[in-house]
């Protein structure tokens, strides 16, 4: 099908694309990716009436670290960008190992994190990753520039707390205080499907405990879910088979997942279990593997 007819703009620089936002009418869409709004339009389940096309727009195709370890990524940074990163496979263990996950090679050529974050679907990977690791959006719009926390960013399925107007610029992720590690596992059907189910392991640890932890789950629920109860129940505590059991067992329980053709909601349950014992057992036996010693 094609899109419904609309107006395209391509401006080159931000102050331009958010005027063009804040004048362009009742449905204006930012293209970034384009990998999960062009389908949207196709189908026509999106019809705005003005797209305004960030791809010009310069400064926004990076991802880096601050001084003090604290991650940023830019509007345009690729998925394929994330995935081929030193930076994430040497201080990002729970995003490297979501990265090559996402989709196919072609998407990720164009797809961008920070779209996958505000397209919020619940079954896209990076909102997990991003949630279990105290992550939010830095938008900007008409009336200035405002951080978002990504628990509260996204407030339903497709849905997010953006003025119409307002444009995220980039995603951060805080510095870790103690050893990161963790990781990302995903049940797909076919290789670059959507998830079945998803799950996304963040911990910091100091001193043999638990400092900081961050369990989300992906595609059972009807948006991304933050496991906070799982999280909790590692905090301040060691990881041994005690607390690895219990976290996946309040992780399973935090799940709402539906029985569909991908399986029941029983077996994605269980999934979520599955995958939270074996990324904090696999994490407990080999911190160092996959961890970041803090800046
Ligand atoms: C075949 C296929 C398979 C896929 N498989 C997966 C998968 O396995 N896992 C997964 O997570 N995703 C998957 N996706 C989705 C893909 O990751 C998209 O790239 C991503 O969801 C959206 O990123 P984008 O840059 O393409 O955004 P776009 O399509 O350009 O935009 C998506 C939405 O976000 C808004 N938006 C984008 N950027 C901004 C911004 N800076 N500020 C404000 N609003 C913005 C747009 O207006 C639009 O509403 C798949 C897509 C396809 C086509």
């Amino acid at each position: 099908m094609y899109p419904s007819r609309f107006r395209y703009e391509a401006p080159r620089s931000l102050d331009e694309a958010i005027g063009l936002m804040h004048d362009g009418g009742d449905y204006v869409k930012v293209l970034a990716g384009g990998q999960s709004l062009v389908p949207l339009m196709k189908l026509r389940f999106a019809s705005p009436e003005l797209v305004v096309d960030i791809n010009n727009v310069p400064g926004l195709n990076y991802h880096r670290a601050d001084p003090d370890g604290t991650l940023r990524i830019g509007a345009l940074c690729r998925h394929a960008d994330l995935e081929r990163s030193d930076l994430l496979k040497t201080t990002q263990p729970t995003m490297a190992a979501a990265a090559p996950l996402i989709a196919d090679p072609i998407v990720r050529n164009r797809g961008t994190l920070v779209g996958s974050l505000c397209h919020a679907d619940p079954q896209g990977d990076w909102a997990s990753v991003v949630l279990a690791l105290g992550g939010s959006v830095v938008a900007r719009g008409p009336r200035g520039t405002r951080t978002i926390p990504l628990a509260d960013f996204v407030t339903g399925p497709f849905q997010n707390v953006l003025d119409p107007d307002e444009i995220v610029v980039e995603a951060v992720i805080p510095a870790a205080k103690g050893m990161r590690s963790g990781g990302y596992l995903k049940l797909e059907r076919r290789v670059g499907d959507f998830a079945t189910v998803g799950v996304a392991v963040a911990v910091e640890t100091s001193g043999g405990n638990v400092t900081t932890a961050g369990i989300a789950l992906t595609g059972v629920g009807g948006s991304t879910i933050a496991a906070t109860a799982a999280a909790e129940a590692l905090t301040g505590r060691p990881l041994t088979s005690d607390t690895i059991g219990q976290a996946a067992e309040l992780a399973a329980q935090a799940a709402r997942p539906r029985t569909d053709h991908r399986g029941s909601a029983e077996y994605k349950r269980h999934m979520v279990r599955t995958f939270v014992l074996r990324i904090l057992s696999r994490t407990a036996a080999a911190p160092d593997q996959a961890a970041e010693r803090a800046a």
